[in-house]
């Protein structure tokens, strides 16, 4: 068995290593020997890496230039990628069986998840400070709109398919050889629930994009602000048990001005305290059904990113938007109210990408001084 690439009609043999990730799924992920930059994604079924060999070549010559697209001038060097973009196609005995793409290091990244609630950033040790997720947030929609610039569409948006970085406040995302490139033909039959747009229900991924992209999107920043509760989540009027996808399609958005017929919004709800510029693009999205250019949330997001849309806390730490501290006021809900906070509604799937790769190690104390010098520099000192 030998695999290659091929450069200039040369051939390149390549040599894997262990396996980085075996799953269910479509596909084995090979570490390549001689290389830490590259991993090689090994499709499973052969008539599918036959028939990926267009839309790959298409991915390879069309990669959207995201590279750091908000990660510039850190006072930091390494690789921070925000796409494990398909890079060069792997063939064994002239048919194309995967591709090379870069290696996203497990130990430097969490699942987007892990940064919703206060109780797993502390573990992951990031920042009460709400600059840093405003900038995740930012750099998510950043690479979402730079996306879509080009003509690409994730299709399907979820949390398990999403790195984010321990050291600087940026996004990977996984997967890419599954988003759909605009006027060219798409074989994805699957997206995940509870992301998915009330327009977008029942229609084939093949006829879906940038819409269904700002939805997902938006559901996610929704996420990243208010403790992983989802913006279609809350407590029903009646007695009734209904998905969160269901509560999409009946517009049961609970966290607008108006009360939504269908359900009250979740106790420990901290909506209350998000900028108004924020509560106005959740509204348009969520009630509205309008699906604004994700460089829409890149300039809100910007904004709130200033001193002057910022306040201090008393708490070491923490920072928060101009109404005051989330994270205070969510401890505090609990605290008071004794709220019940239920494990968030979202399906914490493991991407099939790294599944079996080893347990991140415990992050050594010299990572947490650069950690900190790079907070600093991003955010100041308070
Ligand atoms: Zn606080």
């Amino acid at each position: 068995m030998s695999y290659y690439i091929q450069k200039n009609k040369k051939k390149f043999e390549l040599k894997v290593k262990d396996i980085l990730s075996e799953s269910g799924g479509t596909a084995i992920v090979y570490n390549v020997q001689g290389t830490d930059d590259f991993v090689f994604k090994l499709y499973k079924d052969k008539k599918y890496a036959t028939k990926s060999e267009a839309k790959l070549k298409q991915f390879i010559n069309g990669f959207p230039s995201t590279e750091l697209v908000s990660l510039k001038n850190l006072p930091i060097k390494g690789k921070f990628h925000q796409l494990a973009w398909p890079k060069n196609i792997v063939y064994e005995k002239n048919k194309p069986v995967g591709f090379l793409m870069p290696k996203i290091s497990f130990k430097n990244t969490v699942q987007l998840n892990r940064i919703f609630s206060i109780k797993n950033r502390k573990s992951e040790k990031i920042t009460e400070d709400i600059t840093w997720r405003i900038t995740v947030a930012r750099n998510l929609a950043d690479v979402y709109n730079t996306l879509h610039q080009s003509g690409y569409y994730v299709v399907d948006t979820k949390p398990a398919n999403i790195r984010t970085y321990k050291i600087v406040p940026g996004v990977c995302l996984l997967d890419c050889d599954g988003f759909r490139l605009k006027n060219s033909p798409f074989e994805g039959d699957m997206i995940t629930p509870d992301y998915i747009a009330p327009e977008s229900i029942g229609k084939p991924p093949s006829q879906l994009g940038r819409e269904q992209d700002i939805f997902a999107l938006s559901v996610l920043i929704f996420q990243i602000f208010n403790n992983g509760i989802h913006p279609y989540s809350g407590i029903l009027n009646k007695n009734e048990t209904l998905p969160i996808q269901e509560r999409i399609k009946k517009s049961a958005y609970a966290y607008g001005k108006v009360q939504n017929r269908i359900q009250k919004p979740s106790p420990a709800t901290v909506h209350h305290m998000f900028p108004d510029e924020m509560l106005k693009m959740f509204s348009r999205i969520f009630e509205k059904k309008e699906r604004p250019e994700a460089s829409e949330w890149v300039s809100i997001l910007d904004n709130l990113k200033k001193p002057s849309a910022l306040s201090k806390c008393n708490k070491i730490g923490h920072r928060g938007f101009k109404k005051g501290c989330t994270t205070c006021a969510f401890e505090k809900k609990i605290l008071n109210n004794n709220v019940q906070v239920k494990k968030p509604v979202t399906k914490r799937n493991v991407s099939n990408y790294f599944n079996n790769s080893p347990l991140p190690t415990k992050p050594k104390s010299n990572f947490e001084d650069l950690k900190d010098s790079i907070s600093k520099f991003l955010f100041g000192n308070n």
